[in-house]
């Protein structure tokens, strides 16, 4: 490849960025090294290489890949997304900190601050995103941070940063964005004032429902905190999910941008027929988010969400009635899924906690893969009659 100051597009940069332009005889895909164990040079701790630390040649190529995806200065990849994100905050925040977060968040997120956090001395308040002044409000002179989700799971609410990002950068905080939803496809939270990225690589950035795996992303010496955080709390990747994840990533472009098409499709179809009440996605113009949504995102995503008519029995004999598409409970794999929040990540709430949350009875997840478009609708249709 020839060097130029020219920017490489996001589809090209997931099929080689970071990687040797090459000698004769080497491999044009980085080779599965499965291995745990390295032979070390003698007479110096330089060079030691385990995969807990991160650093086994698979676990750098990916990284090296998805810091260049992101816009990041540096990546690191964790056995999952909620590995990527304890250890992101462990390495920002200590005993006495406070740290401020949005409602609207992953639910296994959302008991890592209730449960974990709230032991470790480090207070957490949560915050409607869309009240206005909110989070300048509930500022302390503690706060070290700002948690966001955008998109968010499963609702399809997408947030304004700018408010954000002026307080962060005002006071001096970290922005932590989980974009999980988005991909960088999507939206790179660091291009609109975020500090620290994170993913469920689980989800999109696989896109395929067979690894567990998560990423963090920021400066370099903020990722060199995280995972000095990992090496001793132990949620590193094992060399073959990071094998897979870069064999993932390589056609992800061309993934969301189907799914981003054949979600919208989707959307449009449901919104016009009578057993949905609602529909929720950002490229509906009647969404609540559109604008934002068009000012901050390059494609509105392949989530999205519908309310049944006839509640949780509807929902119910809609799933038994699916031939195509799968009840299942993750998301933004190239297989289309369905789920259903009260029964997933909303169980542990009663009915009217759930639609206070936005998610009532009869809500139902969409995970838009790449099947034909036509061949989903007809599925819909036939499961909705
Ligand atoms: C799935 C998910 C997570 C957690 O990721 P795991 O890989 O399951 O640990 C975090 N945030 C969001 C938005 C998710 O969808």
């Amino acid at each position: 490849m020839p060097r130029s100051p020219r920017r490489l597009g996001l589809s090209t940069l997931a099929v080689t960025g970071g990687a040797s332009h090459g000698d004769p005889d080497t491999p044009v895909v980085q080779p599965l090294v499965q291995s745990a164990n390295f032979i070390q040079e003698i007479g110096t701790a330089d060079g030691l290489r385990y995969p807990r630390y991160g650093n086994v040649p698979n676990a750098e190529s990916v990284q090296k890949r998805l810091a260049l995806m992101e816009g990041a200065e540096a990546a690191i990849v964790l056995s999952s997304g909620m590995g990527a994100t304890a250890c992101a905050l462990l390495a920002l925040l200590r005993p006495g900190d406070h740290l401020l977060a949005s409602n609207w968040v992953y639910g296994g997120t959302r008991l890592l601050f209730a449960q974990e956090f709230a032991t470790m001395g480090i207070d957490v308040t949560l915050v409607d995103p869309m009240e206005t002044r909110a989070w300048r409000k509930r500022m302390r002179k503690e706060t070290r941070a700002i948690f966001v989700e955008s998109p968010v799971n499963p609702t399809c609410r997408v947030l304004d940063l700018r408010p954000i990002s002026y307080l962060t950068k005002e006071g001096g905080l970290a922005l932590v964005v989980d974009s999980t939803f988005a991909s960088p496809v999507n939206f790179r939270p660091l291009e609109h004032g975020a500090d620290v990225v994170i993913h469920s690589a689980t989800k999109y950035l696989n896109g395929h429902h067979d690894i567990l795996s998560g990423v963090v992303l920021g400066t370099a010496p903020y990722i060199e905190e995280v995972r000095q955080k990992m090496v001793v709390w132990g949620q590193s990747p094992d060399p073959f999910a990071c094998w897979l994840l870069e064999r993932g990533l390589k056609t992800i472009d061309v993934r969301v941008a189907r799914q981003n098409e054949n979600a919208r499709r989707i959307a449009e179809w449901c919104n016009a027929r009578k057993e949905v009440r609602q529909v929720h996605y950002p490229g509906l113009e009647d969404h609540p988010d559109h604008e934002v949504a068009r000012t901050f995102l390059d494609g509105f995503g392949g989530m999205l969400a519908i309310e049944l008519v006839g509640g949780g029995r509807a929902a119910e004999r809609f799933l038994r009635r699916l031939r195509l598409i799968k009840h299942a409970p993750s998301l933004g794999g190239v297989d289309s899924v369905v789920s259903e929040p009260r029964f997933t990540s909303h169980s542990h709430l009663t009915s009217d906690e759930r639609a206070a949350l936005g998610v009532p009875d009869g809500f139902l997840r969409l995970s838009v893969g790449i099947e034909n478009v036509d061949d989903l609708i007809a599925d819909l249709e036939q499961a909705l009659k």
